[in-house]
């Protein structure tokens, strides 16, 4: 059975797909398999993960718009983890979508014909609270929220919570908040401890105690098209993400119940 969780903050620059392509190739050094969907139109997880996206035969677009079975879109990546990749295709959905039946769930019934092969699904979804994150947020069990400890992250969360808590109340009751990860991460800053301490007592132990700190090396590996750990696997942010797959792992070992039979696998 697949966990499955989205990526998701309406904000964009806060570490979302560094998030994505990061944890799945750390996951995938736990010996787990994970299928990454890139569901933002700007295919950065797409091109992070060394897949071209101007030579896409076949993308999310296709399995979102045209119901194409998701295994015909996969393709495998040279980081040991599945990619469902993405293009600029992907912003004509978005429009397409509006006027289709069962809108807001075209990804989670596309992820019924997937055989479970994998043990973690993870979609990176838009900086927007689109169509798109909608269709991620119908298909999750959880949200994983990245954020930069800065002042007004915490305004936009309220917001993300909000569309979390409409989408359980229609489309989505198993949706739950996965954890709330702090990026870009810098204890030196007092802001950012003020950001973390609110953030402790509102989400308790859905903030990760792993926090990912400002590290040039993630940054770069996106121009070579792998993950941190394969860039530099020494680097502080390779071994930040590598930290919160364990932190992950371990949470879901002590409650399986999170790892339940869920909406995508009907
Ligand atoms: P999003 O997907 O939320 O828009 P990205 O993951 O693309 O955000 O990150 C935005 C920019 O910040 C990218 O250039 C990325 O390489 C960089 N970045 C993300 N996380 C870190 C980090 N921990 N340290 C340094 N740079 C980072
Ligand atoms: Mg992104």
């Amino acid at each position: 059975m697949s966990n499955i969780f989205a990526v998701a903050n309406q904000k964009g620059g806060v570490g979302k797909t560094t998030t994505c392509v990061n944890l799945a190739a750390s996951l995938v050094a736990s010996k787990r398999r994970v299928l990454l969907i890139d569901l933002d139109p700007q295919g950065n997880a797409t091109m992070g993960s060394g897949i071209d996206k101007s030579e896409l035969q076949l993308s999310s677009y296709d399995v979102l718009a045209s119901e194409l079975p998701p295994n015909k879109a996969i393709v495998p990546t040279s980081s040991g983890y599945d990619l469902m990749p993405a293009n600029g295709d992907l912003s004509a959905a978005e429009v397409e979508l509006l006027e289709m039946d069962g809108r807001e769930a075209r990804l989670r019934r596309a992820l019924r014909y997937l055989d479970g092969g994998h043990d973690y699904i993870v979609v990176d979804c838009p900086p927007s609270l689109n169509m798109l994150t909608v269709n991620a947020l119908c298909a999750a069990h959880g949200v994983l929220i990245p954020m930069q400890c800065e002042y007004y992250a915490l305004e936009g969360l309220s917001a993300l919570v909000d569309t979390i808590t409409q989408i359980q109340r229609a489309a989505n009751p198993e949706l739950r908040i996965e954890g709330i990860l702090r990026t870009m991460y810098d204890p030196r800053n007092s802001l950012t401890n003020d950001v973390s301490e609110q953030l402790s007592e509102y989400f308790g132990e859905r903030l990760y105690r792993t926090c990912i700190p400002r590290n040039v090396r993630l940054a770069e590996a996106p121009s070579f098209g792998v993950p941190a750990l394969e860039y530099d696997r020494h680097s502080k942010g390779a071994i930040a993400y590598l930290a919160l797959a364990g932190e992950m792992t371990r949470r879901h070992a002590a409650n399986p119940s999170t790892t339940n039979s869920g909406p995508g696998q009907g």
